[in-house]
């Protein structure tokens, strides 16, 4: 089989000690089996089975006083591993976002992940606009969850709002722009100039020829590719991915082009 240079750009990672609950916690919300242990080296293990090179990693933090916590954490798992690009956790419940923000430009993160349904706040609430500005400020992306069929917290639509509101603002709308909201992803952020997309969580589920037509009505220059580790199997995920029928600039653009334009960098 050809190699390809891969960078997975949504990976989640645990400290060793909470690895086992935090993977749990999130099976039980999704009601999906975990295929793996979120610890790192489990993380590299699998990835550099199908060749990933550099892995996006972050870690939720679902209250305020965890933040700090995370984003120090990340950090050094990023000294650890050369391999991990770390995101750093916000909420938009924690006191001093700016200086936060400062201390995660200044450990070296590289952009925020937030996960409005783990966070329970919608993407577009009043209260979260002060953070997007911040970040926004300091040329940082936003990697969102997005999509949940049984709440509407991080909506399609919501995302819409804040790319049209911050137009500098770079946004990566996760799992195909919405999980399980895929017809709402496309009427949305379709005309979003400043969002992407991540291929994480959707392929099981997407039937083929919608993946296809989304991709090729988004472009694949909008496109990261993501594992959503350890959710899935990086093995199984790239067999999905490779089954779709895409030419092998479009796939190159996925597994690693898209992700040197977004942070100006060679993988
Ligand atoms: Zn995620």
């Amino acid at each position: 089989m050809q190699s390809y240079t891969i960078v997975d750009a949504h990976a989640h990672i645990f400290p060793e000690k909470i690895a086992k609950k935090a993977t749990e916690n999130i099976g039980r919300f999704y009601d999906i089996p975990m295929c793996h242990l979120g610890d790192a080296q489990e993380l590299l293990r699998r990835g550099s089975a199908i060749g990933v090179r550099r892995y996006l990693v972050c870690s939720t933090a679902t209250r305020p006083d965890q933040v700090e916590h995370i984003n120090t954490f990340i950090h050094d798992q990023c000294q650890l591993h050369p391999e991990f690009f770390g995101f750093a956790t916000l909420h938009p419940g924690y006191a001093d976002i700016e200086k936060e923000l400062d201390r995660a430009l200044a450990l070296g993160l590289h952009g925020v992940k937030l996960h409005p349904d783990f966070q329970r706040f919608d993407i577009d609430a009043p209260e979260a606009l002060p953070m997007y500005r911040a970040i926004a400020d300091r040329r940082l992306p936003i990697l969102f969850h997005t999509g949940d069929d049984r709440t509407s917290f991080s909506a399609p639509h919501r995302l819409r709002s804040i790319a049209d509101r911050f137009p500098d603002l770079v946004c990566i709308a996760a799992h195909f722009g919405g999980y399980r909201a895929w017809p709402e992803s496309v009427e949305y952020l379709s005309p979003c100039k400043n969002v992407y997309f991540d291929t994480s969580s959707s392929l099981p589920f997407l039937p083929r020829e919608q993946a296809e037509t989304m991709l090729r009505g988004f472009g694949a220059q909008r496109f990261l590719f993501g594992s959503d580790f350890p959710m899935w199997d990086h093995s199984e995920e790239l067999q999905r991915f490779l089954a779709l029928r895409l030419s092998e600039v479009e796939r190159e653009r996925i597994f690693h082009g898209t992700f040197e334009e977004i942070f100006h960098l060679t993988v």
